[in-house]
């Protein structure tokens, strides 16, 4: 599964309300004990779009696992139970109450037997399977789709929903006869039914799954069909978006053959499909053959600069090796599949960005997992209810530093092995650890004990001192962490680099208690040194250096994470003149963008007149990420040229980010400015209505009551829902005093759809306004949707705190 980025990042940039998307939290219970071991599992159903429910039967085919059997139990929440059969035809007693449905069997069965017994049943599901509705406004499509992760398929039909059991399974399903439906294996079958105006599309996946893994997706779809060697690869995506193939899923086959390559191990599926749908939490999930993907996934070419969809469809293919072949035996080791399929995103970045843009990735990720810590404590990897920072970046780091630790070639040997030995099986993080160790020699419970079972991250407070008559550079690394059960002193392979007037040595350390010496014999005084080359460790480290010293670092340093670094350390008010030109020197000419664009930060936090030339040259630089954080800091600066800049980027630039970003910074310096290019630019069409909402956006902050007008058409159902949401908040934000926005604002606190009367509500609660505060009070009682009501009350029921600490 994968979270729910790309919606995030595209959300922020054109100044929307940000996603409240909770982020996958494995459950608390313990490993589950299995009765028995399913074999295969048939469902043969037939789907009711407008009645949201599903009818038909699942036949599974089982053989005993702990003893002789007498009964068992499936898991099958709030459905109607009409027959329980043995295949053979024999009715079964049984006795369901949600979530269990249990089984007496004819007579006991021992092991070694195999049995099938077929449940009838339907059901409207109220998780698990999803029904979505075109007429529900929002650019949505007439859909259903399922989504197991984590036990949530026992809510469209029973079966044993938990990971640590694999068995091949079936789909048979019935839908109007203008959709389509996908499901996992191979297609097997499609019949059409004239008089029930139906089609039934029956699917098998021959080589055994967990059942959370099952899935069904079904609309009108455009299928584009391709092939990998003799794979077949088809992509459902809707009608009107084909031409969107190439910048969305174009590089597919290609990350197929890097991640065989990688693992050593061919596809190991029947098909690799991915399905686009609407409405879903996250940002895609790897049901086995076929993925399902976000609908804000798709990119056209200019949003893939940005926002390039290959992380989310790397990420979810690698899983078809990493969570799908081989399984977390239980949720809490969850991170074997996440935390892998995290890393092979990365493995791709490098591969086809390079290992600057792959080193970039992991500081980012280490950023990540570090305010996670502060936020919500440490806890282990391997925990109930751990961290998703933990499950994905944390995992995804793990893997890297174990990668430094036993170098590439040994590490894919062991990945492999691990692979070889758990493929269509469940593993647990022990079992990876035995088939590194077995595959490399190398003891690592260690590591593992450290870093996975562990928790927390070693703070490194590093000192240096040189020793000119023994030509020595002494080190002195302390491990500054809290040191109790769960974080100890960490073992660490610590690259250091010297520079000298002759030249570079390197040398690694391994570094292990409260306190190390390290020393390094050099040719001569050193003019750099560089603790972590390379950036290999998860850390946080200090290591205080002079000005003379970090500007060295900037020009000099052959790792992007240093030069960063330096940047970070030189961006303070107050500093010197060559420190403010080495720095607008590196965000002019660095190789990397992100060097580049840690310089212009670093050169806004001074605030100097003297940089304005450096960030008016950075507008046009070749990285739309460059450009962007250019445009952010350019109302720092005083002058007519800025607002002229701003403008020529939100009308021209190639990026969406960079034109989005743009307007909203001219907003903050020229209004009525701000607003002209923003009803320019809000006809134009752009990848899921960008270009619309950043104006619109830039509209609320410009509060140029022209903007009533031209926001009204987009509050319409017709428009998206983010598109609608930013066009009711600029209706809150000047139509206070117009009699047409109190109209519709009057309008949406009714609307149908909970997402429009929660924008209707913010929209409204700060005008402290008496006739839509009656309304907001009369909305209350009656109000169903626990997103709405949450807004209503703080609109209602304001918190005090502020008050009494004014008392105080
Ligand atoms: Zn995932």
């Amino acid at each position: 599964m994968s979270p729910f980025r790309l919606l995030i990042a595209a959300v922020t940039i054109a100044g929307s309300v940000t996603s409240s998307q909770t982020l996958f939290a494995p459950d608390s219970s313990a490993r589950r004990s299995r009765e028995f071991h399913a074999l295969h599992y048939r469902l043969e159903l037939a789907f009711d779009h407008k009645g949201k429910s599903v009818a038909g039967s699942v036949g599974i085919r089982l053989t005993p696992l702990a003893g002789p059997l007498d009964s068992l139990v499936l898991d099958a929440v709030d459905m109607s139970v009409s027959s329980v059969r043995l295949e053979a035809g024999r009715a079964l007693n049984y006795r369901y109450r949600s979530p269990s449905l249990t089984i007496r069997l004819d007579r006991t069965y021992a092991f070694g037997e195999t049995l099938a017994v077929r449940v009838t049943y339907s059901c409207t599901p109220s998780k698990g399977l999803y029904f979505i509705y075109a007429d529900s406004g929002g650019g949505r499509h007439d859909q259903i789709w399922s989504q197991g992760e984590d036990m949530d398929n026992r809510y469209w039909f029973p079966c044993y929903d938990y990971p640590n059991d694999k068995a091949t399974s079936e789909v048979i399903g019935t839908v109007p006869a203008d959709w389509t439906l996908l499901s996992n294996g191979r297609l097997a079958g499609e019949t059409r039914d004239a008089k029930k105006n139906t089609r039934t599309f029956h699917w098998i996946e021959s080589k055994p799954h967990s059942t959370y893994l099952i899935m069904v997706a079904a609309g009108r779809y455009a299928i584009i069909r391709g092939k990998y060697r003799n794979i077949p690869l088809e992509y459902y995506m809707y009608p009107a978006d084909t031409a969107l193939w190439s910048s969305t899923f174009g590089r597919t086959p290609a990350m197929i053959r890097f991640f065989e390559e990688k693992t050593g191990i061919p596809y190991p599926w029947e098909k690799f499909d991915q399905i686009i749908i609407d409405d879903f939490m996250w940002g895609g999930m790897e049901n086995t053959t076929a993925v399902t993907l976000n609908d804000m996934s798709v990119v056209d070419a200019r949003a893939a600069i940005d926002f390039p969809s290959d992380p989310v469809v790397a990420h979810e293919l690698a899983h078809m090796w990493f969570g799908d072949l081989v399984t977390a035996r239980d949720w809490t080791h969850l991170w074997l599949n996440e935390g892998f399929a995290t890393y092979c995103e990365k493995l791709w970045t490098e591969a086809t960005r390079g290992k600057d843009e792959f080193q970039y990735e992991m500081i980012q990720d280490s950023f990540g997992i570090r305010g996670d810590e502060r936020m919500l404590g440490r806890k282990p990897i391997v925990s109930h209810d751990s961290h998703p920072a933990n499950l994905y970046a944390r995992g995804s780091w793990v893997l890297n530093m174990l990668r430094s630790i036993l170098g590439d070639e040994a590490f894919f040997r062991g990945l492999h092995a691990y692979l070889v030995r758990f493929q269509y099986a469940n593993a647990e993080t022990d079992e990876f650890r035995l088939a590194m160790e077995d595959a490399t020699g190398q003891s690592l419970d260690w590591f593992f004990r450290e870093w996975v079972f562990g928790a927390g991250l070693p703070k490194l407070e590093i000192s240096k001192a040189w020793d000119g008559e023994s030509r020595t550079l002494r080190l002195v690394v302390r491990q500054d962490q809290q040191i109790d059960s769960l974080t100890g002193y960490f073992r660490l392979p610590l690259a250091v680099e010297c520079t000298t007037e002759r030249g570079r040595t390197q040398q690694v350390f391994w570094v292990s208690g409260k306190e190390d010496t390290l020393s390094m014999a050099l040719d001569g005084p050193p003019l750099m040194v560089i603790a972590d080359k390379g950036y290999r460790l998860l850390k946080d480290m200090h290591f205080p250096k002079s000005d003379d010293e970090f500007i060295y670092q900037l020009k000099h340093a052959s790792d992007v994470a240093d030069r960063i670094t330096a940047a970070r350390m030189l961006g303070d008010e107050g500093k010197e003149p060559p420190v403010r030109e080495a720095l607008q020197a590196s965000a002019a000419a660095d190789p990397f963008w992100g060097v580049r664009e840690s310089a212009l930060t670093a050169l806004a936090v001074m605030r100097n007149d003297s940089s304005k030339g450096t960030f008016l040259a950075a507008t046009r630089d070749p990285s739309s990420r460059v450009r962007t954080t250019a445009a952010r800091f350019l109302p720092s600066f005083k002058g007519r040229d800025v607002a002229g800049c701003l403008d020529t980027l939100a009308r021209s630039d190639s990026s969406y980010m960079v034109s989005g970003t743009a307007l909203r910074e001219l907003a903050s310096v020229d209004t009525v400015r701000a607003f002209e290019v923003a009803r320019d630019l809000l006809s134009r069409e752009g990848n899921r209505d960008m270009v619309r909402r950043s104006a619109l956006s830039a509209m609320r902050t410009a509060g140029d009551p022209r903007a009533i007008a031209l926001a009204l058409p987009y509050t319409d159902r017709g428009n998206r829902d983010d598109v609608r949401r930013i066009a009711v908040s600029v209706l809150g934000r000047i139509g206070k005093d117009s009699l047409s926005a109190r109209e519709r604002l009057r309008a949406l606190l009714s609307d149908g759809s909970p997402s429009m009367r929660s924008a209707a509500v913010s929209a409204v609660m700060e005008w402290k306004d008496q006739e839509f505060d009656s309304i907001l009070a009369a909305m209350e009682p009656k109000e169903t949707s626990p997103e709405v009501l949450s807004i209503l009350k703080r609109a209602l029921h304001p918190p005090h705190s502020s008050e009494e600490e004014e008392e105080k």
